[in-house]
């Protein structure tokens, strides 16, 4: 019949394998037979469970399970889901730290108006680059806004003009106007530098008052992590 007689060749496993297969009837030294410790652990005490993760913690057993730490979630078939926010945050912080940096400046080129050197703004670069709109400065960009809060609040009736919100615009957009290109970011001279009140009131982009500004952002984006 169409037998071939010749002997098959035993198979000649490559060092690599034959290792591999070893290792697979070696106990695992990090899991311990269940059964084998059962057996010598004297079952006299209870207590806690020898569970790897104590009671009530998550589940890398770092963080305790309890109040605004657990984040319920509901998933498709009615499945309820308790996940450590702490964790979460953890998990995204080092998402957002592992991303690449660039670390050499941008090439700058001047502003289409006023001439000024900016940065061309480059994602992740975290150094001296600022941009306004189109070619412009900051500052150059801005004027046109400013100038316009200003010119409409003329316009209003006397009444309106002296409510708070309107003088608080108004108030703005002078302090827009008052400021200067400087390493390429809108600077305003008069502003208390390395605040976010400087940041959001004087309009100022120094980067002590950016900043300023991104720590108030960073909590803001690890507050949304923790939602
Ligand atoms: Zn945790
Ligand atoms: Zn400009
Ligand atoms: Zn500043």
């Amino acid at each position: 019949m169409g037998i071939d007689p010749t002997p098959t060749k035993s198979v000649q496993l490559s060092e690599s394998t034959l290792r591999m297969l070893a290792g697979l009837d070696e106990p695992k030294p990090d899991r311990p037979n269940p059964k084998r410790t059962r057996a010598t652990s004297t079952p006299a005490v209870r207590g806690p469970r020898p569970a790897r993760v104590p009671d009530g913690m998550c589940g890398n057993g770092l963080h305790k399970m309890e109040g605004d730490n657990v984040r319920i979630g509901r998933r498709s078939g009615g499945r309820v889901t308790r996940e450590c926010r702490a964790c979460i945050l953890n998990r995204t912080r080092s998402r957002r730290e592992n991303q690449p940096r660039v670390t050499e400046p941008p090439a700058s080129v001047p502003c289409i108006d006023c001439g000024g050197m900016i940065g061309v703004r480059v994602n992740g670069y975290s150094g001296w680059a600022l941009a306004g709109e189109g070619g412009r400065c900051e500052v150059c960009a801005d004027r046109p806004k400013a100038e316009k809060i200003i010119a409409d609040h003329k316009l209003l009736p006397p009444e309106e003009q002296s409510k708070r919100t309107r003088r608080t615009a108004l108030m703005r957009a002078r302090r827009m106007l008052e400021r200067v290109l400087d390493g390429g970011r809108a600077f305003h001279p008069g502003a208390p530098h390395g605040t976010s009140y400087a940041y959001s009131e004087w309009r100022c982009r120094c980067e002590k008052c950016s900043e300023a500004r991104g720590v108030i952002n960073q909590t803001y984006r690890d507050r949304q992590a923790m939602s």
